[in-house]
């Protein structure tokens, strides 16, 4: 680290640093300050998105920063089946250069994968994006939000012509009349967010939650509508056919600001409400009031999560709850609107930038000839070359290994081994990779692999932008150096760059790397270039797009008029399809995953930290106790959980609040107790993600 910098960094340390918390999209304001004893606390700060509070994950996030699991120096290994050891920058980079170029040189650039994560910020996505276009010379770099975002991006992209999670702050919730939110479960997952559901309801609005578990967010509705896993689209067009049947349609909103409208009449009139009670087991007359709630409110939003989307029909299932948002002239208007609650700290940004198979900054396209040579010119080089787009996510590592495929892999911020659907034969594919090269803060189930793991900063030892649920860009400060050998991702980059011999500049430091981003994304769709350090730190984040310095940013999209050339919203008709897997006489039950209060994603994290492990020290299942009875099995016992692609063996959790088809496991853990290793990796036809919703299971006594 410079001088300067690491003076910036240790002046802060003396005092508190306002700061936001490095897990989730709410990016909850928080003060980092030490004591005199050394020792770093959390507490919480006014901030728009969190208005004072934090949950759980938040109030402990300081107890990582001196854990003794930390990454202090490189580890490399000297042979495939020796072990890790330390070693220094300099070995440890020409190790990994040395690799790629030979994996290039032998196999082509194509060979050559990178995979990023939702929880790098938008400096780190956007260089990383830049390296394995430039550096690498490949098109395959994807990332994990792939498995988080990718199907409500895609629906969002379709109909409104632009991509951003909430087209609207969180602020506007409280004036919706009515808001069905979407097989989501912010209590547990955001709970600070559930300050604006409550405002909501006390000044009288009415909450709708659809979802097959009773969850701590379904029970504060006044309505659950608990639907068989995979039937999201059928709720949809059936609560769209009753709007339709019973006139609380907008035909001057249809008229005025959308196209498409009549194949969607079309497709609904087959969704009568007998008909979607037997696809989605709500009932018909719980369809029939969700319907007359959301149609008769003059205002109302609908808040799509990851139980529709990752599905292996998401884009479909987000694009049938926009077709009943937009039917209902419920988007586009003042406390109106379908969005989505984006699940990781940076899934909005980390979308836009560039790791995307086909994106490159500003949510620009890489097949869009004119998006090329914008960028292009940015980075100084000529479009040609340019890759075209590669391998989205599951596909990629589908191809570890395989002729044609990837054979050297660097990873980011994320850890595959727990998040990946279908994850039995991972490791060994990755283990059986030329060169496996991982960016971490600790060794996790994935980094442990890896031919090369480079030690990388925590969120509070090093300056960032996210971008967070609301397309609300904040930046966090360094409240600390990071220990003396541990390099940002943005200096390893740049060091790899020029040890590949790239022609290209790579800046090192992350403020370096936001001043040439900020660059790249002018004119883009997600236009940062109006967002100084100094207007970030004034204000309370500014919302894209903020074209420059005088813009005052945009927390608002389509008011006066959608994102497609003609400004107006598009339906598209869509049928619920059956899910890849739908139950059997062999495997009887729907299996679910999903997030629980108090662990984030892999929990590489979470499980680290002592207070949160000890809350929940393992994985378990849900499932209805009339179903548990049945089955002779009893609260703590162990079960046996299997699908077609393996089994884990977990303790019984009676829930009478989840369907009695259907069994849930969070999907925090790796090992033996991990959630993906049920999972089926069949995806999306558009968005490519995972069906990591629905599969078909049985559970006995173990
Ligand atoms: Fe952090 Fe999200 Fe919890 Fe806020 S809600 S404290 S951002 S994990």
């Amino acid at each position: 680290m410079p001088d300067g910098l690491l003076a910036e960094a240790v002046q802060r340390a003396a005092a508190a640093t306002a700061t936001h918390c490095p897990y989730c999209a709410l990016q909850c304001g928080m003060m980092l300050s030490q004591d005199r004893a050394g020792a770093w606390t959390v507490s919480a700060r006014d901030f728009p998105t969190n208005k004072g509070g934090l949950c759980r994950k938040g109030w402990t996030a300081a107890a990582l920063l001196d854990h003794p699991d930390r990454l202090a120096t490189p580890l490399l290994r000297d042979t495939k089946d020796g072990p890790l050891r330390p070693a220094g920058w300099d070995e440890a980079l020409d190790r990994v250069a040395d690799g790629l170029l030979r994996i290039r040189a032998e196999h082509g650039p194509s060979a050559l994968g990178v995979f990023g994560g939702g929880g790098l910020t938008n400096e780190k996505a956007y260089l990383l994006g830049k390296f394995a276009r430039l550096a690498l010379g490949t098109g395959n770099i994807d990332y994990n939000g792939r498995f988080c975002m990718a199907s409500a991006a895609a629906a969002g992209l379709r109909a409104f012509g632009i991509d951003r999670g909430l087209p609207f702050p969180l602020a506007d919730i409280p004036g919706a009349d009515a808001i069905l939110i979407a097989g989501s479960n912010p209590a547990e997952t955001m709970p600070p967010i559930m300050q604006y559901f409550e405002a909501q309801r006390a000044r009288g609005g009415r909450l709708i939650v659809s979802d097959p578990r009773r969850t701590a967010t379904a029970k504060l509705a006044d309505l659950h509508l608990a639907l068989t896993p995979g039937t999201d689209a059928a709720l949809a067009n059936g609560l769209l056919h009753v709007a339709v049947r019973d006139r609380l349609i907008d035909p001057d909103f249809i008229e005025a600001r959308t196209t498409g409208w009549e194949s969607v009449r079309r497709v609904v009139a087959s969704y009568w409400p007998d008909r979607a009670e037997r696809v989605t087991g709500v009932p018909a007359q719980d369809i029939e009031r969700a319907a007359h709630l959301l149609g008769e409110a003059a205002t109302a939003m609908i808040l799509s999560g990851r139980g529709p989307e990752q599905q292996s029909q998401g884009t479909a299932n987000a694009t049938a709850f926009i077709n009943l948002a937009l039917a209902l002239g419920k988007a586009g208007r003042p406390h109106c609107g379908w969005g989505c609650l984006t699940g990781q700290g940076n899934g909005q940004g980390g979308r836009e930038h560039g790791q995307k198979n086909d994106q490159l900054p500003g949510y620009r396209k890489l097949d869009n000839p004119d998006h090329r040579a914008a960028v292009a010119a940015v980075w100084d080089v000529d479009p040609d070359i340019l890759p075209r787009p590669g391998m989205p996510a599951i596909e990629m590592l589908r191809s570890l290994g395989q002729p044609g495929g990837v054979r050297g892999l660097l990873v980011a911020a994320s850890n595959l081994v727990v998040s990946v659907p279908d994850a039995a034969g991972l490791p060994d594919r990755l283990r059986g990779l030329d060169l496996l090269v991982v960016l971490d803060q600790f060794l996790t189930e994935t980094s442990s692999l890896a031919d090369v793991v480079l030690p990388v900063p925590q969120w509070a030892e090093e300056s960032g932008t996210m971008t967070n649920l609301e397309g609300r860009v904040v930046r966090r400060l360094a409240a600390r150096p990071p220990p003396p050998e541990v390099w940002t991702d943005t200096r390893i980059l740049s060091a790899l760059a020029a040890r590949l011999g790239c022609a290209a500049a790579f800046p090192a430091e992350p403020d370096a790397v936001f001043t040439e981003f900020r660059r790249a994304t002018a004119g883009g769709v997600a236009d940062y270039a109006g967002m100084s350090p100094e207007r970030l730190a004034e204000a309370d984040g500014l919302f894209w797009p903020c074209p420059d310095d005088a813009h005052p940013g945009t927390p608002r999209l389509f008011q006066t008029r959608f994102g497609h050339p003609d400004g107006r919203a598009r339906f598209t008709a869509v049928e619920r399809l059956s899910s890849a897997e739908e139950p059997d006489a062999d495997y009887p039950l729907y299996l679910t995953t999903g997030r629980i209060l108090t662990h984030y994603q892999s929990g590489a994290q979470t499980r680290r930290v002592a207070e949160l492990q000890e809350a929940e020290p393992d994985a378990f299942v849900e499932i209805h106790p009339d179903t548990a009875r049945g089955l002779g099995l009893r609260a703590g016992a162990m079960a046996r959980i299997a699908t077609r692609r393996g089994s884990v063996v977990l303790a019984v959790r009676p829930t009478p609040g989840i369907r009695r088809d259907t069994l849930f496991v969070p999907f925090h853990w790796g090992g033996a107790s991990s959630a993906n290793l049920l999972t089926i990796d069949v995806v999306d036809p558009i968005s490519r993600m995972p069906e990591l919703k629905v599969c078909a299971a049985r559970i006995e006594l173990a």
